[in-house]
């Protein structure tokens, strides 16, 4: 596959099946391991000095401001940090600095995990109480809680999706549950949010039934498959990770298939219903996001098609996913290669952690390329932070998650 307009060639050579690349230990193995550690430690130099050099204080957000910073903060403590105790607590105390700082500007306007109060809500929460301080962690978590009216109204201007949705207030009630215990969310709270997402679900289908937008219903133009599989959604992938809502799956299924139905013959998937072009190879937009729904799927109806649905993905990821937009994770090349941890954690086949590997030392040549420089080049979605994260999460394949994103 030759370089496009958006994506370099990949001269790469596919993996030939004759080493081992993960220690018994679950670690990557070495002499990568050494490489990536010292590759991690630089980029992550770089990306604090760049960051406070160019640090926005009225942006808190996970996406582009120091609430991502913080995430990506929490994130070395468990991964890079692991074992060194001193730097582990250092980095926590950072986490904690910038999101005390940033809680004083919440500002109430968005709800999601990633662009809005609950990313930060959430965050804390679980930090304070990692930290000991649970008075505070209880305060956090009951405002992260009150917001649920706001999200379960019926605003009809709230979309259901990850970035700017319902779809990303789940995440950080089910980010809490995870790191605090489920008992600590309520879970007909869960049930209320999931269940406003789930008219999603009957919206696609009577675009499916009849062949045409909604009438009548403002901005159906945008009801696309971006809701989805793109940037900004996946409340499906979201809500089939709660597992309070079993007895809505066949509605769930019928959605996954219309959208199986949807995969161009590259293993690509269209960015938006009315886009018939395959273009965008992001996580904010086709086989890199697709590719966590149709495992999910897999896993969770155990159907073979979703299954060879997500290898396609990782086909075309593999071939066109070396984007000149950069190395970030929403529409960069980090992104990207979480598609190749997403496979490899499913199937366990080497191939897939070679691809990723193969991403990461495309990464550790970051700004050589020639790419074109994001608006916030340290952020987390869509500058270094991100970058980091990924390098950082390859360290132990099989723990990855793509961040904000995977529960
Ligand atoms: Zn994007």
């Amino acid at each position: 596959m030759s370089g496009s307009e958006r994506n370099f060639e990949n001269t790469f050579q596919d993996y030939d099946g004759r080493t081992s690349l993960q220690s018994p230990d679950g670690k990557i193995a070495e002499p990568f391991l050494s490489r990536l550690k010292e590759e991690t430690y630089k980029l992550l130099k770089q990306c604090e000095e760049g960051f406070q050099y160019t640090r926005d204080d009225r942006d808190y957000s996970v996406y582009t401001g120091s609430g991502g910073m913080a995430f990506l903060y929490m994130h070395l403590s468990e991964t890079l940090f692991k074992d060194n105790e001193d730097q582990r607590q250092k980095y926590l105390k950072n986490a904690l600095r910038n999101l005390e700082h940033d809680q004083h500007g919440l500002r109430g306007r968005r709800m999601t995990f990633v662009c809005g109060d609950p990313g930060i809500l959430s965050s804390l929460a679980v930090l304070y109480s990692k930290l000991g301080q649970e008075d505070k962690s209880t305060k956090c978590l009951s405002k992260l809680l009150s917001l649920s009216d706001n999200v379960c109204g019926g605003d009809p201007s709230l979309p259901d999706e990850v970035l700017y949705g319902r779809a990303g207030y789940l995440f950080s009630l089910l980010f809490v549950q995870k790191h605090l215990g489920e008992e600590k969310i309520p879970h007909d709270i869960i049930n209320q949010v999931w269940y406003m997402d789930l008219h999603l679900c009957n919206q696609l289908m009577y675009i499916k039934n009849n062949q045409s937008l909604i009438p009548n219903i403002p901005d159906s133009t945008n009801l696309s498959l971006h809701y989805f599989v793109g940037n900004d959604g996946r409340p499906l992938q979201k809500a089939l990770s709660a597992q309070s809502v079993q007895s809505h799956l066949g509605s769930v299924e019928s959605c996954v298939e219309f959208l199986l139905s949807k995969q161009f013959p590259s293993g690509n998937f269209p960015s938006s219903l009315e886009s018939g072009t395959d273009k965008l190879i992001h996580w904010c937009h086709g086989a890199p996001g697709a590719v966590h729904l149709m495992i999910k799927a897999y896993q969770v109806f155990g159907k073979e098609k979703y299954l060879d649905a997500a290898l396609k993905c990782g086909e075309v990821v593999w071939s066109r996913g070396l984007l000149k937009k950069g190395y970030g994770i929403c529409h960069g090349v980090a992104g990207n290669a979480y598609t190749f941890l997403c496979l490899f954690k499913q199937t366990g086949d080497q191939k897939y952690l070679h691809r990723a590997i193969k991403f990461a030392e495309w990464c550790f040549d970051y700004g050589q390329h020639g790419c074109r420089t994001p608006d916030h080049p340290y952020s987390l979605f869509e500058g270094m932070a991100g970058t980091v994260y990924f390098l950082a999460d390859l360290l132990e394949p099989k723990s990855s998650k793509f961040p904000a994103f995977e529960i």
